[in-house]
């Protein structure tokens, strides 16, 4: 009767250990970008206050301010908190709202959720898929191919020629 209750103990175990594996395994499979999570004291400590109000508090920058409004070489515009690459120079177009406008982000580059925070005007917010940090918002007002306007803030991007 003992050996039988102990082989069952070392059966509970053994679940417990396989089980508390596999949030880990299916981490590490299904997040290929990686995920950059810190503190708002951390935030501060990495950004400009400009990158911090726009990125951890959903500001927005004055428009005709970013010099990414002039940048029209080749290359990508990634997100300036944790360099993921978020849009191509392709993708780029004058909307002239004073923001940098895209009509397409990178797959998989970034988040959308419904943003109510203006009264009457529901919007979709965009935000960097690896560090959480707000970007913009996205209309439906954009050019073909796509349809889709991405206005981001300057303030958030930083670029990289080819
Ligand atoms: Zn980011």
């Amino acid at each position: 009767m003992r050996t039988v209750s102990r082989q069952q103990v070392f059966g509970s175990l053994a679940g417990l250990v396989a089980l508390s594996c596999l949030p880990t395994v299916s981490h590490a499979a299904s997040s290929s970008i990686g995920r950059l999570r810190l503190s708002d004291a951390e935030w501060r400590k990495r950004l400009s206050p400009e990158q911090f109000a726009v990125l951890r508090r959903a500001g927005t920058e004055e428009p005709f301010t970013s010099p990414l409004l002039n940048e029209h070489r080749q290359g990508a515009f990634a997100c300036v908190a944790c360099a993921l690459d978020l849009f191509d120079s392709a993708t780029k177009f004058d909307s002239h709202t004073g923001w940098p406008s895209f009509f397409r982000a990178r797959r998989g580059a970034v988040s959308e959720r419904r943003d109510t925070s203006l009264p009457g005007e529901p919007r979709t917010e965009v935000r960097c898929a690896r560090c959480d940090g707000h970007l913009g918002h996205v209309f439906t007002d954009g050019p073909a191919p796509t349809g889709l306007r991405y206005c981001m803030n300057g303030v958030a991007l930083t670029f990289h020629p080819r």
